[in-house]
């Protein structure tokens, strides 16, 4: 009886959601130098979500047409990812992920196109091998091509043209040159869309002066290089869609649509978005007496979890319609007729602090 009406009051309030992220794994065989799990790699919390908890998910789905196996690590490693495709596309679901591409054998290929997989996103950050692998160290440009390429060609032998390829450049003043030769190998690779994003969670406070966005007095080179490519891209019928290059301190947006959207971490706590999953502070847990930060604006800030409930013990609707979370998703709502005042007065630290909130 019970059990019943927990079920009917989970379908009170259901959410619409544009897509669930996943965090299959916090692992990672890449050593990105700007990733926070290169940097913090001494109290790095190494997990795998297991299938029984991911499992836990399944009545949920049905609340969003699109899944995205993402967190903070790379989600081919974990050994039941192929598992976590099928039962999302058994259910109709559109499914995605980003990885580095060095574990796309022929065998994965293979399995992926089977599945029918929708987007594979590839992470980039040159459009050569020396750059490249000089910042996504652990990784190999000219693997992840040769790869990219088999995948092309099986693709062709199946007649398919899932899943979709995008390629996901992290834009560094380093290696924004290299960017003017995205198109040429989005073609090679058969990518249909690009994003071109930022390093919006500096953790390694040598890399601050790497974002574009603090480098202002070129901001109108940046603007005008990225709409150029923009609009050779749309000649190629390629998508290509960039953020920033400038802050918008004014602004009380998120990139990451965090109202219409969650982010369920490799433990099963539901959080709005990568930036607040409570892995980044872990090292607290464990005693440290030097909490993890991160730089904003010149300053060394404390990163900070946010968690509003775990799949563990509750069910995601409950955990959605809780008035802190709802408080929390009103305050990004475009729809909101709060004055951009007193949402910036009322929004947690970490948000106000956030690049994704300056619109890059
Ligand atoms: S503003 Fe930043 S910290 Fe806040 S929800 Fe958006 S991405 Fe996360």
């Amino acid at each position: 009886m019970f059990e019943w009406v927990r079920r009917q009051l989970d379908k009170i309030g259901s959410p619409t959601l544009d897509w669930v992220q996943v965090e299959v794994t916090t692992h990672c065989n890449g050593s990105c130098i700007y990733c926070p799990r290169t940097v913090l790699r001494h109290t790095w919390p190494n997990i795998y979500m297991p299938i029984e908890l991911f499992s836990e998910l399944i009545p949920f789905l049905k609340y969003t047409d699109l899944v995205y196996l993402q967190g903070w690590g790379e989600p081919l490693l974990n050994n039941d990812f192929f598992e976590m495709v099928r039962i999302c596309k058994d259910l109709g679901k559109r499914v995605g992920f980003t990885t580095n591409g060095m574990l796309l054998t022929e065998d994965t290929i293979q399995r992926l196109v089977d599945l029918q997989l929708d987007i594979i996103g590839i992470s980039l950050a040159g459009t050569t091998a020396r750059t490249h692998n000089q910042i996504r160290k652990g990784t190999d440009f000219n693997k992840l091509i040769s790869h990219l390429e088999r995948l092309c060609k099986i693709q062709a032998e199946k007649k398919t043209e899932v899943p979709a390829v995008h390629l996901a450049y992290l834009m560094l003043k380093s290696n924004f040159h290299e960017l003017k030769e995205i198109l040429p190998l989005a073609k090679r690779v058969g990518a249909k869309q690009i994003v071109a994003s930022n390093q919006t969670l500096i953790v390694d406070p040598r890399l601050s002066g790497e974002a574009i966005f603090n480098d202002t007095i070129r901001t109108d080179y940046y603007r005008k290089t990225l709409e150029e490519i923009k609009h050779r891209a749309a000649r190629e019928n390629i998508i290509f869609d960039y953020h920033g290059p400038g802050l918008d301190d004014a602004s009380v947006g998120c990139r990451e649509n965090v109202h219409r959207v969650c982010v369920i971490n490799v433990e099963g706590e539901v959080v709005p978005c990568v930036f607040t999953n409570p892995v980044l502070c872990e090292s607290r847990e464990l005693g440290n007496a030097k909490p993890p930060c991160y730089i904003f604006n010149e300053q060394s800030l404390p990163l900070r979890g946010m968690s509003f409930g775990s799949i563990r013990n509750e069910s995601l609707t409950r955990i959605w319609n809780k008035k802190e979370y709802a408080e929390f998703r009103e305050l990004f709502d475009p729809e909101t007729r709060r004055k951009p005042g007193q949402t910036r007065s009322e929004m947690p630290q970490s948000c106000v602090k956030c690049y994704k909130r300056l619109g890059v």
